[in-house]
């Protein structure tokens, strides 16, 4: 077990960031001692949150996180907030090297007047609702309307898409959560579009989300022709994967003949920039959005978006902004850029900041699959090593590690999850989920998650 001897790393933010520093650090150094503190009692970031219910397959990576988390050399410290029970100072002082890996936490907001009124979600909020963060469960959303807009045209907003419009029957057989099925089992929503700001050679979206749209049942894609004139001239000039996503676009516009059954509708919308969010007649509710009508400047990945002046609107009675996430500042103490809304950092080495490291999405920015993710959290893990090596990171001290950040949080009334606590709220989700048909029914609460853990 380990001794004030052994090289002790500390990691903020147990989702995919944190465990894959941690895999590559416990795996490079066979004396390191490596600590995860999540804000939540249950670990796994966005894999819980974010990645859609209906991709259970993107979620198996949690078996090799629990593989981590239950190495011998690493421990999980469950709802303990960095920042605000211990700071980042204190932690420095406790181990030899600090490891941010906290994600994204923030939204972008479109900017416009009319955001706040009633019925306008960010794609963060509605996200976390139907995938049980606790901190959205009281969302409640309307569904009561027949047209919804998703701003933004990235895999998010078509996970958002698909959601909105999948049958309720294949819904209930995966993890969303049993509130948000039922909203949805409920929900009059038949129609959905997504916008964009620049047009079809510069979306945003991967192949398989577009793929996944247009095979949902009873649903038609509903695209404007005139949005892809010139499109199929320019596809010979296209790199393949651009080529093949383009090629499935302009396949959708010809699908419609062949679904008459279909009784609901989705589609993109091309070089629209939110200008208003339009109210009802009560003031209080949203009724469409006005668009500013875009053109383009320049041609492929790096065109801009410029308005014509003209100015059109889209009805709709649910509005979600799908335009991304973003970092948030985590202490005083950690320097952080406020134009890319990320701790700066070359190859996870924070800049200014002797025994400070960063990956995952505080380090590049909220953008990119697990993958991307997982590779730099592996560069951040070995720059840690290598500094460690070469005596960039001293070693030499003593540092007590956990022992001492759990007395300090003992001190100030916070008790940390450990994994196997987490594993019990784990057992109790399938058992509540086996019960109803499904994978998992996540508790909702931390209070509840709370009391599960240490029943
Ligand atoms: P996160 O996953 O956000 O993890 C950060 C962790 O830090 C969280 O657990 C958070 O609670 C914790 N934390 C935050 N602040 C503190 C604090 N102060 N103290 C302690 N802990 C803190 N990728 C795919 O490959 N396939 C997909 O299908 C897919 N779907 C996605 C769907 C959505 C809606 C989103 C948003 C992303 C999706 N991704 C998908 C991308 C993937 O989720 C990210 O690449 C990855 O989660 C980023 O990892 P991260 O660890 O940097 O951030």
């Amino acid at each position: 077990s380990a001794s004030a001897l052994n090289p002790k790393v500390c990691i903020v933010g147990g989702g995919p960031a944190g465990f894959y520093t941690a895999q590559h650090l416990l795996k490079g150094r066979s004396d390191m001692v490596v600590d995860i503190y999540e804000r939540l009692p249950v670990p796994f970031g966005l894999v819980r949150f974010g990645v859609a219910p209906d991709h259970p397959e993107v979620k198996n990576v949690i078996n090799t996180f629990t593989q981590t988390a239950q190495h011998e050399r690493c421990s999980f410290f469950g709802n303990v907030s960095i920042g605000t029970d211990v700071s980042v100072d204190e932690l420095k002082k406790a181990y030899h090297a600090v490891v941010l890996s906290y994600g994204a936490e923030g939204k972008r907001s479109m900017g416009v007047p009319g955001e706040n009124l009633a019925g306008v979600f960010s794609a963060r909020d509605f996200v976390g609702w139907y995938n049980g963060l606790p901190s959205n469960k009281e969302l409640c959303p309307d569904l009561s309307c027949e047209t919804a807009v998703v701003m933004g045209q990235g895999n998010v907003a078509l996970d958002v898409a698909r959601i909105l419009l999948s049958s309720p029957d294949l819904l209930k057989t995966t993890d969303i959560t049993q509130q948000a099925l039922e909203s949805l089992r409920a929900s009059r929503v038949r129609r959905v579009l997504i916008v964009g700001r620049r047009g079809p050679l510069q979306i945003a979206c991967t192949i398989k989300e577009v793929r996944e749209m247009m095979n949902l049942p009873e649903t038609k894609a509903d695209m404007l022709p005139a949005d892809f004139e010139g499109i199929a001239e320019a596809l010979k000039d296209l790199p393949r994967p651009r080529k093949r996503l383009t090629e499935l676009m302009l396949k959708s516009l010809k699908v419609d003949e062949r679904s008459p059954k279909a009784n609901k509708q989705w589609g993109f919308r091309f070089l629209l920039s939110p200008v208003k969010v339009l109210p009802c007649a009560d003031g209080k509710k949203v009724a469409g959005i006005r668009l500013a009508v875009n053109k383009l400047e320049g041609s492929g990945e790096e065109a801009r978006a410029l308005p014509t002046g003209q100015t059109q609107d889209l009805e709709c009675g649910l509005l979600i902004s799908s335009i991304g996430y973003k970092s948030l500042p985590i202490d005083s103490s950690v320097p952080f850029d406020p134009h890319t809304s990320t701790v700066p950092n070359n190859m996870g080495r924070v800049s200014h900041t002797a025994g400070l490291y960063c990956s995952g999405w505080v380090k590049r920015g909220p953008t990119g699959v697990i993958a991307t993710t997982m590779n730099d959290s592996f560069e951040t893990a070995r720059i840690l090593l290598k500094d460690a090596q070469s005596g960039k990171l001293d070693l030499s001290l003593n540092k007590a590690g956990a022992q001492e950040i759990t007395s300090l949080l003992h001190t100030r009334g916070v008790s940390p999850v450990s994994f196997s606590e987490w594993e019990k709220i784990n057992s109790e989700e399938i058992r509540r989920g086996e019960f109803l048909g499904k994978p998992r029914e996540k508790v909702l609460d931390v209070k509840q998650m709370l009391e599960v853990a240490w029943s």
